[in-house]
């Protein structure tokens, strides 16, 4: 093991207190700034964390504090139960409720039943709303405490590796509307994120994986020396070593905390890059059936497309596309679909035309023009969109 600090997590992480037991990522905006801690095997300091974010907060919440865990059924017994413990621990009022896990709990269904548990409660803007789950758990959640009472404060205690390196950063909550996805919802940054890596050791590998597939994204499309380390760290993320995590997992954080600093509302499109490979993953997931195909195989897949698409268009030369489905392929994720997964480039086409980002029918395309660093394209002519699709489709 190389015990050098790789340059990436130096840089970044100014914040950081002890590289081999903790380190913090900052989220810098202004009166909603707050404080990413990544650690292993500290679940059981929630309280303590928690206690930090609140007095930090201009108001805070009177003591002895009320709170609600929103957790899942894969997750409670595992990780909730240790959060409450730690709560209940040091005295406060802890409530929890558990959803149903999967993508069907991201409804207003599930959110007004939150809402009456917050109502029995008597709970009010002094109330914080914990979340304890992967990104379903932290949309609802976060979605719940955006709206209750005009906005309470919660954290975020992601528990799956897409959820600690995507969704639990930034502040996009939200549920599912029956004709389409994350169409309801806010922006509503929690107070705090608690990233313990002890988490990923329950979640199947197949979840792990799919996880794996934004990861590589932050590498291509921003940090070519983040994704270089992950070339040369296949072996140990794939045995989910806590040491490498907590650094892969600091520096996605830091490298989507930039992006939501410079665009906290997606005004200024300097947010889409984070999109790079989705275009396509939305129109694979939506086709197939959302849970046949994982987002993160789907996102891998569409990464694939993006890259062969830039280098139709000579943006970037087949050493890119080598290396990236190199490291896709070497985490054990997909690079084109499933055979039993029967879909024609035509079939994708119509559905990336609606997808919610396409503006009157044009599409866009976040293309890389080198490793690190990607670029927003609406000119791409449809022969070459269907050539890279026709690569990756069986
Ligand atoms: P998820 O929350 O459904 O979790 C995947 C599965 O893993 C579920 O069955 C869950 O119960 C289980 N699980 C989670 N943590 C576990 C653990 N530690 N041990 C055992 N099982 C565990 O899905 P996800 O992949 O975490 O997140 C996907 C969701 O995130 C989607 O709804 C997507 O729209 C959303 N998302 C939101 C943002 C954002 O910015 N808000 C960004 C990306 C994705």
């Amino acid at each position: 093991m190389n015990s050098k600090q790789p340059a990436f997590v130096r840089d970044s992480t100014d914040e950081t207190a002890n590289f081999s037991e903790r380190l913090t990522v900052q989220v810098y905006l202004g009166p909603r700034s707050y404080e990413i801690d990544i650690v292993s095997d500290r679940l059981a300091w929630l309280a303590r964390y928690l206690e930090n974010c609140l007095v930090r907060l201009p108001s805070p919440p009177r003591r002895p504090y009320q709170l609600l865990i929103v957790t899942d059924g894969n997750v409670a017994k595992p990780h909730a139960a240790t959060v409450r413990h730690s709560l209940d621990n040091a005295g406060w009022h802890t409530e929890s409720v558990e959803l149903q896990p999967g993508e069907q709990s991201k409804s207003l269904a599930v959110v007004s039943g939150i809402y009456d548990r917050l109502v029995e409660m008597q709970a009010g803007r002094h109330t914080i709303v914990v979340a304890v789950g992967g990104g379903v758990v932290g949309d609802v959640a976060g979605f719940v405490a955006a709206t209750y009472a005009r906005g309470i404060p919660f954290i975020q205690v992601p528990t799956s590796l897409l959820a600690h390196v995507d969704s639990s950063v930034g502040g996009k909550v939200g549920v599912n509307h029956p004709r389409g996805k994350n169409l309801i919802g806010a922006f509503h940054q929690p107070i705090g994120v608690f990233i313990d890596t002890v988490t990923l050791e329950t979640l199947s590998d197949r979840d792990y994986t799919s996880g794996l597939a934004e990861v590589i994204k932050y590498g291509v499309i921003l940090d070519d020396e983040f994704f270089a380390y992950l070339e040369e760290n296949v072996g140990r993320l794939a045995a989910r070593a806590p040491n490498v995590l907590r650094r892969v997992i600091a520096r996605c954080c830091r490298l989507k905390a930039d992006i939501v600093e410079a665009d906290e509302e997606e005004r200024t499109g300097l947010r889409a890059v984070l999109n790079y490979g989705h275009t396509f993953a939305h129109a694979f997931e939506a086709l197939c059936g959302y849970g046949e195909l994982l987002h993160g195989e789907a996102v891998a897949v569409g990464m694939v497309c993006a890259g062969r698409l830039a280098e139709f268009r000579q943006l970037i030369d087949s050493s890119f596309s080598a290396r990236q489905c190199s490291l896709i392929d070497a985490v054990g994720l997909p690079t084109r679909l499933p055979a039993s997964i029967k879909l024609t480039a035509t079939d994708v086409l119509d559905r990336m035309r609606l997808d919610k980002k396409t503006v009157a029918g044009q599409l866009h395309f976040v293309l890389p023009t080198e490793l690190g660093h990607v670029e927003v394209y609406s000119d791409v002519p449809e022969t070459d969109v269907r050539s890279a699709l026709d690569e990756v489709l069986a």
